[in-house]
């Protein structure tokens, strides 16, 4: 049965659990994007700031194209090194992140936390945290992160507004996506009155890429198929094709955005071989298809325009059932 989601508390609520740790480790999700990091870093600051110890915890490297940010804050792979930092927290709290199975091996530990928080946007997140707020109605977790501090009555910095800006304008597709309102140009402009470096996030994050990164776009949109009707696009990239041209999975960043582009094209599919039997799904729609339904389908979630999931199985499997999942839905929207 659908858990039901539970009612967001009041940001008083969450700025007093802030105030009130000394300790406080933060978790973002896994694939770390613009917003789960623009957003831990802008709150590790600013709880930093106020005297106290913060962290970013994560089972992973920080991608090339999101190293500007402060990644001095992030604890890599904190269970095997970083021990002794992880005793005594007094808060663990997640930002951007739809549900506990999004930290992955680092899920016992938030959830062993004395005291757990959780600031999001995702319309699938119920509220699995001691205390949460989750803006539904936001275009990036980034946007409840401006929220939040400036109810708290906290400076905005430059490094902080070049981060949360970071996180608002990679969760919008660079203000493009539906997501958008006017609520979020409102907050990018003030973030450049607090003299957010959107010139740099632009250039670091949209104009710096590696050539083996453009020559693996180039291959993986080669072989992209089209079913659906046309409605759908389908594309995958393979640990042999990585192998191949000595590139990592970080750099097919915005291959599902590309599927999505193609006139016509309503869903966007892109898979992701992590190894012989784990496959991460990327789900884009463009107008009018809830891709958030077909996430769940397979155990993830996400916004009704972007979702995603991990199939258990192999690339071939998740390529046929994910198909088959979308012609599904698309065969019961245009008979209706
Ligand atoms: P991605 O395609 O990885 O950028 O993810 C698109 C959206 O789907 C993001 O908002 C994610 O938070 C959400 N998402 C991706 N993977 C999962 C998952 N396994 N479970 C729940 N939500 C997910
Ligand atoms: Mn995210
Ligand atoms: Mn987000």
């Amino acid at each position: 049965m659908e858990q039901k989601a539970k009612k967001n508390n009041t940001f008083a609520e969450v700025g007093k659990v802030l105030e009130e740790a000394k300790k406080i480790l933060i978790f973002t999700h896994v694939q770390i994007d613009g917003d789960c990091l623009g957003s831990a870093t802008a709150l590790c600051r600013m709880l930093r700031n106020e005297g106290k110890e913060a962290w970013i915890l994560m089972d992973e490297e920080v991608p090339g194209y999101l190293s500007f940010l402060e990644t001095d804050y992030c604890l890599i792979h904190p269970k095997e090194n970083h021990k002794e930092l992880l005793e005594g927290a007094d808060l663990c709290f997640a930002v951007d992140c739809s549900d506990p199975g999004r930290f992955e091996t680092l899920r016992d530990l938030f959830l062993q936390g004395p005291k757990t928080l959780c600031v999001d946007h995702h319309s699938t997140n119920v509220g699995f945290a001691d205390v949460n707020y989750v803006g539904r109605d936001c275009a990036a977790a980034a946007e409840v992160v401006y929220k939040l501090i400036r109810s708290m009555d906290k400076t905005i910095d430059p490094v902080m507004a070049t981060a949360i800006y970071t996180g608002m304008v990679t969760d919008t597709g660079q203000f493009q996506y539906s997501a958008t309102t006017a609520e979020t140009h409102r907050i990018a402009a003030d973030l450049m009155e607090c003299g957010a470096d959107f010139l740099k996030v632009s250039i670091e994050v949209y104009q710096s890429h590696t050539m083996a990164r453009v020559l693996l776009k180039g291959r993986i949109l080669s072989e992209l198929e089209l079913f659906a009707d046309g409605k759908a696009a389908m594309a995958y990239v393979s640990q042999a094709l990585l192998a191949e041209l000595g590139a990592t999975m970080d750099e097919v960043e915005g291959v599902v955005e590309e599927l999505r582009g193609i006139k016509g094209v309503e869903y966007a599919v892109f898979l992701k071989e992590i190894n012989e039997d784990t496959v991460r799904v990327s789900l884009r729609s463009k107008e009018f298809a809830d891709v958030s339904a077909i996430g769940k389908q397979f155990g993830g979630g996400g916004h009704v325009r972007a979702s995603g999931c991990t199939f258990k199985g192999t690339l071939g499997e998740a390529r046929t059932q994910l198909k088959k999942a979308v012609e599904e839905q698309w065969k019961a929207l245009s008979t209706c």
